[in-house]
């Protein structure tokens, strides 16, 4: 971490920053008492670094929470947004539409590889986003003559947001706790995981729950009744782990068996992540629908996005009351975030960013690879820029992150696991230097054993 002194009316205002970062902002997901991570005070960044009030620069390697997917300071973006402020900030989508709402839904149409899964609803986050294709599944079957099927299933562990509904689509403790009682109409089959091994090794002999797993859940719950199984390419917040080959094929021939929506959340994963556009295109599969949110806006733009089949879409005719869908929110696809999803767009496919993620991810993937020898390294797993080093306890992990960021490297705790996410825009250079850095903190830590 470079360091710089700052002159005594900058530490003067740092100080204050910090104060009333304690004294006034409500942090997500943090404990109370404190200010940021720390007293983390972000007032600039530049590529993959962002600086800090105390004249503090990080190479930041979970890109923000995940989603700073082209770095910080880019000025295309930043003019594509401000153009598009000056000349309309936004119009309502509720009948009516904008020139970047229609391009945006355009391009996502051209992105998805399946000429159906074209027709896109836009929203601000990843759990709106997860809520609408809840909304949409279930007004669906109605629509067609189905209203028995309501309940959504999904992966024990997966992720899907902080609304009620997305939290009761996940079992994860701190999504859920203190919220009952969470909506109804919510199951979940185990993740392809191993709780109980995790912190054992070799976890690859261990018998991990299948799709079988899926099917007898969707049993249990008695198929007709079942609107939408939703899940993630890689369960990003639970540790980054990776459906294994062959899963999300039989998901979706269980879906098309029992007559459910295949809805995949991407917000995490999507925009080039793993290294292909979507995650499900390493599948070979197509999902009925997909939501995006993280690196769509690429943290310079406030969207989400849920794009649907075109039969799903057509189908919303029929509804008695609109003939359309009755759902939105004021400004869902705002004009000025999605001309800046667009810049980004443009960005990731000029700078050929979703092979530029397959190619550095597998490097710095190889280089982790190395850990597993050590005896604190329980696995190293990962997909494109998506990667995650898991230890033995989650204290052995938190010592790691704090070495880390004694070095001036952002990475982020989850459980037991030391997880990275870097701007898709990371050098090879600044790669080494996340491996290199994870890598002493691991040694040090099996030094310590
Ligand atoms: N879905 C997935 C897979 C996520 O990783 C997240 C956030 O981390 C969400 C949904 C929720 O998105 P947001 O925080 O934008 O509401």
């Amino acid at each position: 971490m470079r360091n710089q002194t700052l002159p005594q009316s900058a530490e003067a205002e740092a100080a204050r920053l910090l104060a009333d970062d304690a004294r006034y902002l409500w942090h997500s997901w943090s404990p109370s008492g404190t200010a940021g991570r720390g007293g983390m005070v972000v007032t600039g960044g530049r590529g993959c670094e962002v600086f800090t009030v105390d004249g503090r620069t990080w190479l930041d390697a979970r890109a923000g929470m995940f989603n700073a997917a082209l770095g910080y300071g880019r000025t295309d973006v930043a003019d594509a947004m401000h153009a598009q402020a000056q000349r309309l900030a936004t119009y309502t989508l509720t009948q009516a539409a904008t020139v970047p709402a229609i391009e945006l839904a355009r391009r996502i149409a051209g992105l998805t590889g399946q000429k159906e899964l074209s027709r896109t609803f836009f929203c601000h986050s990843g759990s709106e986003a997860n809520e609408t294709a809840v909304k949409v599944a279930r007004q669906f079957h109605a629509l067609r003559g189905d209203p028995g099927r309501r309940t959504i299933l999904s992966l024990a562990d997966g992720y899907h947001g902080s609304t009620l509904a997305t939290a009761a689509m996940s079992q994860i403790p701190a999504a859920r706790a203190g919220n009952e009682p969470l909506p109804a109409g919510f199951v979940h089959a185990p993740a392809p995981r191993c709780p109980e091994c995790a912190a054992r090794r070799p976890h690859r002999t261990c018998a991990v729950p299948g799709p079988e797993a899926v099917e007898q859940a969707l049993l249990a719950a008695g198929p007709e009744t079942v609107a939408a199984i939703v899940l993630e390419p890689v369960l990003g917040v639970a540790g980054v782990w990776p459906l294994p080959a062959g899963y999300l094929r039989r998901v979706r021939e269980l879906c098309d068996e029992y007559g459910v929506l295949l809805v995949l959340d991407e917000v995490m994963t999507g925009i080039g992540r793993t290294g292909a556009w979507f995650g499900y295109q390493h599948h070979g599969i197509t999902p009925d629908i997909v939501t995006l949110c993280k690196g769509l806006g690429a943290a310079y733009a406030t969207v989400s996005s849920v794009t649907v089949r075109q039969s799903i879409y057509e189908a919303f005719s029929a509804d008695p009351l609109m003939g359309g869908l009755r759902h939105g929110v004021t400004t869902g696809g705002h004009a000025t975030a999605c001309a800046g999803a667009l810049a980004v767009l443009d960005a990731v496919e000029r700078e050929d960013l979703v092979a530029g993620a397959a190619r550095t991810g597998a490097l710095l993937l190889e280089r982790l690879a190395k850990l597993r020898d050590l005896p604190a390294v329980h696995d190293v797993r990962g997909a494109g820029l998506l990667l995650a080093v898991e230890f033995d306890t989650p204290e052995q992990a938190a010592q790691v992150d704090t070495a880390m960021n004694d070095d001036g490297v952002l990475a982020r705790l989850q459980g037991a696991a030391v997880t990275l996410a870097p701007p898709l825009t990371l050098s090879t250079e600044q790669a080494e230097r996340i491996a290199d850095s994870l890598e002493r903190a691991a040694l040090a830590l099996d030094a310590r054993l």
